[in-house]
């Protein structure tokens, strides 16, 4: 099969030819229709973050397909299911946060694309109880991005709390801002999405945001309490500059949710304005098997739309400079 390789932290991915896995007791296989090209891959592969993955490994945390094989103790699933290989690959299902609804935080878990082989390639392994099922009324070419972008937006803007009538603002309209402009919406938020690029503030625009800023060319912060300030800020800029602004646009009482993961990962927030303006900092990491199932269940009903291009796997390394470049409507989807 055709699978795409990170074999050195940095370079660019070969594209080898390497055996079909097979599946163990826990696991099924899964043949690939698309993969979706998170920025994480972008980090996973040039080895941005203190916890490296060691190469050779296949990237992809966005795999869409159809289950072909199952390990012989799978109930999980039977064959012909589709199914999403998300980036929680594995947890150990029995610790204080598995066994209370925070899977992620597993300390033991194993994430697809990183510390096992993911979704770049022409079929994939999976432990058979982390592939979330994709339901009728979502294709697998949007079922791929909502396998991270949308879970991992859609679980943000729970974990923000987000009322009926609180101002939002997205900072960075990508793979995961343009769903989350969607999300907030649906919640009842009035929406202000920045970005440093026109053409992403048009298409947050069309997807329902209220206000737009071009963080490079105003100062998102004037422009934001000019607005009247947020209730929620978050953070998916692949920016430390973007999280300070974030801070800064908050009112009182306001919640700043930290996503994006930027090589050079760190903050200055003040700890008086922390202090007296009430305000929380809470980190989101994806979501549970729960929450992509309500994800996948919010598409099938139409109430969210996927903006995505299709690529072949040969074009990884293009494809990669094209979404660090910014020149892409939201997400790139490897079709197979
Ligand atoms: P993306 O490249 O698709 O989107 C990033 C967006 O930020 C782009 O539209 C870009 O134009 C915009 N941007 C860049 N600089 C900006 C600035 N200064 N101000 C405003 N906007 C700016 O990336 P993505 O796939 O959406 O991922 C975003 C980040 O989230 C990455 O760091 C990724 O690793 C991380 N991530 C985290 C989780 C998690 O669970 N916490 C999950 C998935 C991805
Ligand atoms: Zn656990
Ligand atoms: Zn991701």
């Amino acid at each position: 099969m055709k699978a795409a390789v990170v074999t050195q932290l940095g370079q660019p991915i070969e594209i080898q030819d390497r055996q079909v896995p097979e599946p163990s007791t826990d696991q099924v296989l899964v043949r690939i229709e698309a993969s979706g090209l998170c920025h994480t891959d972008i980090h996973a592969a040039h080895g941005d973050w203190p916890v490296k993955p060691t190469p050779p490994f296949v990237p992809g945390h966005e795999g869409v397909g159809i289950v072909e094989k199952l390990g012989s103790s799978v109930t999980a699933h039977q064959l012909g299911d589709r199914v999403a290989i998300p980036w929680l690959g594995q947890a150990c299902g029995d610790c204080r946060y598995c066994v209370d609804g925070r899977e992620t935080l597993c300390e033991s878990q194993q994430n697809s694309g990183y510390s096992i082989d993911g979704a770049f390639a022409e079929y994939a392994v999976v432990d058979a109880r982390y592939a979330v099922t994709v339901p009728a009324g979502v294709e697998p070419f949007d079922a791929a991005p909502l396998s991270c972008a949308g879970l991992t937006s859609y679980k943000s803007v729970k974990v923000a709390r987000v009322q009926p009538g609180e101002t939002v603002v997205v900072f960075g309209i990508g793979g995961l801002g343009h769903l989350a402009v969607q999300y907030a919406r649906l919640v009842g938020a009035t929406v202000i999405a920045v970005d440093i690029d026109d053409e992403k503030l048009a298409l947050a625009t069309s997807l329902g945001a209220d206000h737009v800023v071009n963080a490079a060319k105003v100062d998102p912060v004037v422009a934001i309490a000019d607005l009247g300030g947020a209730d929620v800020a978050l953070a998916y800029a692949v920016a430390p500059v973007a999280f300070n602004q974030a801070f800064a646009s908050l009112n009182r009482g306001g919640r700043l949710i930290c996503v994006a993961l930027p090589a050079e990962g760190t903050m200055s927030i003040p700890i008086f304005d922390t202090v007296l303006k009430g305000i929380e900092i809470i980190g989101s990491i994806v979501g549970t098997r729960q929450d992509l199932a309500e994800v996948f269940r919010l598409h099938a009903q139409g109430r969210t739309r996927v903006i995505a291009e299709g690529r072949k796997l040969e074009q990884v390394n293009d494809a990669i400079e094209e979404l660090r470049a910014g020149s892409i409507a939201a997400r790139l989807v490897f079709e197979f």
